[in-house]
């Protein structure tokens, strides 16, 4: 069976932490979309880890780890990767390279730098790690698919073509040198040596291990507000973030997606720009901000500070319907115990109107939040494990969201660690 763990918001919601944990029980775990413009952090006995390209499954020895075709793969950011983790003391992970997976080129890097410094002000807050000339470029079919670096004349060629084209743009667009053909021939073998020893039919490999009986997870990255259909185009990133996408980014028929997890904060942060309605600012969200997460919410790729916000419910209810979520696991739980009072963002007013269905993009930055204060309980609930011991105003707070959102809150999360899990009963499961 396929189990995915997606996001219901900006990403970040704390996915890598619940991936990790349910890869003890999984056999392959894949990515399937997006490239190194993110990252998930996870804390395990061999340390703490910010892997941006490598499924959350390396750390397991029973586990094999695949990057789906619908990844944006930056080859050497990958092989850094595993070079740290081993560094560190992990065993060899076993890892297989979609051969359909398309590479993210030096080029597409520089192209996003380039328009960022183009645009400006007007940018879209890019991390410029090249995701969307990749993901433009997959779309244009001038792609490089990884089977393609094993066609040494048939790959001349093709560069010969792409080269001719970005020059264009390069001399009269951006004003910036332009590209070599020998060069970029070059730096695509030594690709080639570092991905040969991983690449494989990733579809025909999952596909097999599912009639074997075997337990597959979809680990998803950012969250549905970023999805390019669903989310808040244009500031969105560029390829899907939805459990669906999974069958397609993995080669997967769709039907074997039998749960979804969708992970939520218990408050919310978002980095690049975008509307983000429950946002705070000022000494407010630099407390949240300091004590959010595991040592403070600044971005695992970018170390950027994350804008923060209370939870939003509207937001999170449509994150959880676009996931297909059959569960919801509600984490960093454990960092509102500071607070007094719990503010929580039940609607959105437009134009003198409350919603709770989330709206487009043009309507969502006219919105302001209603705002419904919900009392804190005042400790410390990590090392918790049953649900029944929380404070009663913890439960509250975990009943009242899962009331407004409509979906099933199955585990609640009040630590970073892997076993900082609180499973319960919802009334919302099916
Ligand atoms: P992801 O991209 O969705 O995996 O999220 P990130 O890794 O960027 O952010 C989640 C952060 O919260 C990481 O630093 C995690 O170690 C941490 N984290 C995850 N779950 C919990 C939790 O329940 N409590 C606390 N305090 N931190 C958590």
């Amino acid at each position: 069976m396929v189990k995915a763990v997606v996001g219901a918001n900006w990403g970040d919601e704390g996915k890598g932490k619940i991936t990790d944990m349910l890869a003890e029980k999984a056999d392959i775990i894949v990515r399937f979309q997006g490239g190194a413009n993110a990252g998930h952090t996870i804390v395990n006995k061999y340390g703490k880890f910010a892997l941006h390209t490598l499924p959350s499954g390396v750390f397991y020895q029973h586990t094999t780890s695949v990057i789906g075709n619908g990844v944006a793969l930056n080859i050497p950011i990958l092989f850094n990767e595993i070079k740290s983790i081993e560094e560190k003391g992990v065993p060899a992970p076993k890892i297989m390279i979609s051969d359909r997976a398309q590479i993210v080129m030096p080029y597409h890097i520089l192209f996003d730098q380039y328009e960022e410094e183009r645009l400006a002000g007007k940018s879209f807050g890019s991390t410029k790690s090249g995701i969307a000339p990749f993901y433009s470029d997959k779309y244009a079919k001038i792609g490089f698919q990884v089977n393609e670096l094993f066609d040494e004349d048939r790959l001349k060629e093709k560069i010969k073509g792409v080269v001719e084209t970005k020059n264009v743009l390069l001399e009269h667009l951006y004003h910036k040198p332009l590209l070599d053909a020998d060069e970029l021939f070059k730096t695509l073998m030594e690709y080639k040596e570092m991905v040969k020893p991983y690449v494989g039919d990733v579809s025909l490999f999952i596909n097999d291990a599912l009639k074997e009986g075997k337990t597959v997870l979809l680990e998803g990255q950012l969250g549905t507000l970023k999805d390019p259909d669903h989310g808040i185009y244009p500031m969105v990133t560029s390829s899907s973030t939805l459990a669906g996408y999974g069958a397609v980014g993995a080669g997967l028929p769709p039907y074997e997606i039998k749960q979804v997890v969708t992970v939520c904060k218990a408050y919310s942060s978002a980095v690049g720009a975008g509307a983000f309605v429950s946002e705070i600012f000022g000494d407010e969200a630099d407390e949240l901000r300091r004590r959010g997460g595991d040592g403070g919410e600044y971005g695992a790729t970018t170390g950027r500070p994350r804008r923060m916000g209370w939870f939003d419910c509207v937001a999170s209810k449509y994150g959880c319907r676009l996931q297909g979520t059959t569960d919801v696991a509600f984490t960093v739980l454990d960092v509102l115990g500071y607070l007094d009072e719990i503010p929580v963002c039940v609607g959105y007013e437009i134009d003198g109107e409350v919603v709770t269905d989330f709206p487009v993009t043009h309507l969502l930055e006219k919105a302001k939040p209603v705002l419904k204060t919900l009392p804190g309980w005042k400790c410390d609930i990590r090392g918790i494990k049953n649900y029944d011991e929380l404070p009663e105003n913890c439960r509250k707070y975990v009943e009242f969201v899962e009331d407004q959102i409509g979906f099933p809150i199955t585990m609640v999360s009040n630590g970073p660690s892997r076993d900082d899990i609180i499973y319960r009963k919802s009334k919302y499961s099916k």
